[in-house]
């Protein structure tokens, strides 16, 4: 679950048939997976440093097949996006989360937020607005507690784009977040020009708290920037108590981990924010 393969950067890549061979396999299995309902979305919850309490969830998509049994987001994400795959099952993600939504605000009498991870061919689709406009009305979800997580990957080129699109996002109402902060290639310029409101600090500097120094001061200088910019910084990836206390030191806002909960099913979002009222 989440391995070390998307932070591995592999200069040298064979590959062999076996790469290939999987890919195609996943590939071949990703096009039925939909009508074939194979599917499901699961929930993280995101809690703020301060006070422990549940701030929202992010929706982490899951995918069991009949023959390749249980696959990794990391594994079959990058080739729904080199199929175009992703515009189609990325569409099918909001809606199921925006359903749940409306299901969990209904049943609670209160929003519960949510953040969606938008690959960048989705953000870069041309219905992106409308079909967000339209899912979040027709299952009565306040847009302020819907949020979407785009990677820097996605920002890098086309920014007048990327400018307009994110101002439509913004204009709905929906929130918008940088995910995997730290690892792209993009200058801290565009930070001060998007209208983001959270930035999330990739897991693998969270990884290396306690053990590197370095980390400890990007991590440190990322907090500063986003403060200095009025932005919430979300750490990922938080597995012990020594990294959520560095955390609380250098004053960052919101962390998810394992340290709290793995991703859950979402038929156990509303206990969980139950016994977490109780704090
Ligand atoms: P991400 O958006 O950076 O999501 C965070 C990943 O870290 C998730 O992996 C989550 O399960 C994992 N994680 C959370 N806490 C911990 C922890 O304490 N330790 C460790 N080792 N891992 C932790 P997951 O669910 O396997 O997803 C991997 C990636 O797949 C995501 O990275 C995201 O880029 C992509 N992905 C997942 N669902 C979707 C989706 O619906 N749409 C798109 N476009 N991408 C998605
Ligand atoms: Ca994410
Ligand atoms: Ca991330
Ligand atoms: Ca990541």
């Amino acid at each position: 679950e989440g391995g070390s393969e998307e932070d591995t950067i592999h200069f040298f890549s064979p590959s062999t048939h076996t790469d290939l061979d999987e890919r195609l396999a996943i590939e071949a299995q990703l096009r039925r997976a939909l009508e074939r309902k194979e599917f499901r979305v699961e929930y993280q919850p995101k809690v703020s440093i301060r006070d422990g309490r549940i701030v929202g969830f992010e929706a982490l998509l899951r995918w069991s097949n009949p023959v390749l049994g249980e696959v990794s987001p990391v594994r079959f994400i990058p080739i729904a996006e080199r199929t175009g795959l992703i515009i189609a099952i990325g569409a099918w993600v909001l809606e199921e989360t925006c359903r749940q939504m409306g299901s969990w605000a209904a049943a609670t009498g209160a929003p519960v937020k949510v953040a969606v991870n938008l690959s960048p061919r989705q953000f870069h689709q041309k219905d992106l607005l409308p079909s967000i406009r339209d899912c979040i009305a027709r299952w009565g979800v306040a847009a302020g507690s819907l949020e979407l997580e785009i990677t820097e990957t996605a920002l890098v080129s086309r920014e007048q784009e990327v400018d307009v699109l994110m101002r439509g996002i913004r204009a709905l109402g929906v929130e918008l977040s940088i995910d995997d902060f730290g690892t792209g290639y993009s200058s801290l310029a565009y930070l001060k020009r998007f209208p983001v409101q959270r930035l999330k600090v990739d897991r693998a500097f969270i990884r290396d708290l306690g053990q590197d120094d370095d980390s400890a001061a990007i991590v440190h200088s990322v907090i500063s920037l986003a403060r200095n910019l009025k932005l919430l910084v979300v750490a990922e990836g938080v597995e012990t108590e020594e990294q959520l206390s560095m955390l609380r030191e250098m004053q960052c806002d919101e962390f998810q981990g394992y340290l709290f909960s793995r991703p859950i099913a979402a038929d156990r979002v509303l206990e969980m924010l139950e016994a977490n009222k109780s704090l």
